[in-house]
């Protein structure tokens, strides 16, 4: 599918000037005369880039950019400001207005679709994070930057990279680089990486490749500074995948809001994956244990037992059930008993190696797999961890009631041709033999005769 542009000029002969333009370059094209038809337009159409006249009569362009970026339905959609003047003190308005990009009439074909071939990509990224969203979680905010964050600039030498460093505003944390490798290295940490790309005996563009091209710096914003009239530096820099550039003479004002952007996005991309992660983490843990849910446990054993017949590493499991848990709810109350199972769990992964897996397998069972451990091991832990829950008994919060609590456990080494589905079943009779013979034990499954 075709990118979608929406076109914003008061003037119908701008309007189909660029319509012509980009339907010559395979892009579709909506058009609106005025701010209040963009606005119904970007919310029912959703294209993938605005391009908005700033003079228009009634809303003028910074308004309408403004409301475009203050709701929540069309706020990701970049907007590139087109305007008449060349006036820096606008363009600086435009950003603080939430422009992504700017644009000088007459507006120059190469300058374009480079501007918006870079501004597509990025939507695609930010689309993509924000379908990996689940689904019905709210939007975040698209937070304005409060200022601070730490910036990589790197130039032909350390005073000319000071330089520029100097020009951002003293709240970011910016440091100069003129040795490439030691930028590189640094950008690893940033939140923003300028690099200037306007010095003959200085090759930025491999620089910006290589930071491209290395994953540890993939995601971090570019900002390119080029030359006024270089054009060609300026397509070839936002084609290699930097996301904004910005010409010299700078302009400290235009500097900072261009930095600023860029920040903004990057704080937008880092909460959605943040988010992604703790969707992620919650969909194998369980809610009120912390340990893993019994899906994920029993999948970990499966690749345990894919494990055990590649390397023949020993796999064992424990299953593990508490005593008499009915008699603590019955008689302390539900509360109560989700307060022990808590505390037992707690207690449980303490005595546990940090590859060892425990998940709650049922109600008051839990599931323990020992990647690489012998049934000997395995009963050593369990034999700790039974000690460690039936020495202390648990205290409730609110009342300081004392709990006496014990628990059973059976576990069962797998042999080489194991099923998950028999290996549990043999440490469930195991499990069963321990409640049978008293409970508060650690029983062995028999090993089968070879
Ligand atoms: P046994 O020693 O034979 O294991 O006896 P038991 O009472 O522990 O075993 P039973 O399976 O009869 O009872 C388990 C109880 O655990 C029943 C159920 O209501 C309770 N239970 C299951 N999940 C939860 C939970 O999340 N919170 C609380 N408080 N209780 C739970
Ligand atoms: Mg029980
Ligand atoms: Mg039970």
């Amino acid at each position: 599918m075709s990118a979608r542009i929406l076109v914003v000029d008061d003037i119908e002969t701008n309007r189909r000037l660029l319509e012509a333009r980009l339907t010559a370059e395979y892009f579709d094209v909506l058009m609106a005369p005025d701010g209040p038809t963009c606005l119904d337009l970007a919310r029912s159409e959703k294209p993938d880039v605005i391009l908005l006249d700033i003079m228009m009569p009634g809303m003028d362009g910074f308004e309408t950019c403004r409301r475009l970026k203050s709701d929540p339905e069309s706020r990701h959609i970049p907007v590139v400001m087109v305007t008449a003047l060349d006036e820096r003190t606008d363009r600086i308005r435009g950003l603080e207005a939430g422009a992504d990009e700017f644009l000088t009439k007459p507006v120059d074909d190469v300058a374009l679709f480079a501007r918006v071939r870079s501004l597509l990509r990025l939507t695609s990224v930010m689309d993509e994070l924000r379908q990996r969203e689940s689904n019905g979680v709210e939007m975040l905010p698209y937070e304005p930057a409060n200022g601070d964050g730490r910036v990589v600039v790197a130039a032909a030498d350390q005073a000319a990279a000071h330089r520029i460093a100097r020009a951002l505003p003293a709240s970011l944390d910016a440091h100069g680089y003129g040795d490439p490798r030691i930028a590189i290295s640094q950008a690893r940490h940033a939140d923003l990486v300028i690099v200037d790309l306007s010095s003959p005996r200085f090759d930025g563009l491999r620089l910006c490749a290589r930071i491209r091209s290395d994953v540890e710096t993939r995601q971090v914003p570019l900002l390119g500074v080029v030359d006024e009239m270089d054009k060609r530096t300026m397509v070839r820099a936002l084609d290699l995948g930097v996301n904004d550039v910005i010409s010299r003479p700078l302009d400290p004002g235009e500097l900072s809001a261009r930095s600023a952007t860029q920040l903004k996005r990057k704080r937008y991309a880092d909460a959605l994956r943040d988010r992604l992660d703790e969707s992620l983490e919650m969909s194998v843990r369980d809610a009120l244990t912390g340990l893993f849910n019994r899906r994920y446990t029993v999948s970990r054993l499966r690749q345990a037992l894919d494990g055990l017949r590649t390397n023949h590493e020993p796999v064992t499991t424990a299953l593990i059930d508490i005593d008499h848990f009915k008699r603590i709810n019955d008689t302390w109350g539900h509360n109560a008993g989700d307060q022990v199972l808590k505390e037992i769990c707690a207690r449980l992964s303490e005595q546990l190696r940090a590859i060892d897996i425990a998940g709650r397998y049922g109600g008051e069972e839990f599931l323990v797999v020992f990647s690489n451990t012998t049934a000997r091991d395995a009963c050593d832990a369990m034999e700790r961890a039974r000690l460690a829950v039936c020495a202390t008994p648990v205290t409730l919060r609110e009342t300081g009631d004392i709990i006496n609590v014990t628990m059973s456990v059976g576990v069962a080494e797998a042999f080489l041709e194991d099923s998950v589905e028999a290996l549990i079943e043999r440490a469930d009779t195991a499990l069963y033999e321990a409640k049978r013979s008293g409970r508060n034990r650690v029983i062995e499954a028999k090993r089968k005769a070879a």
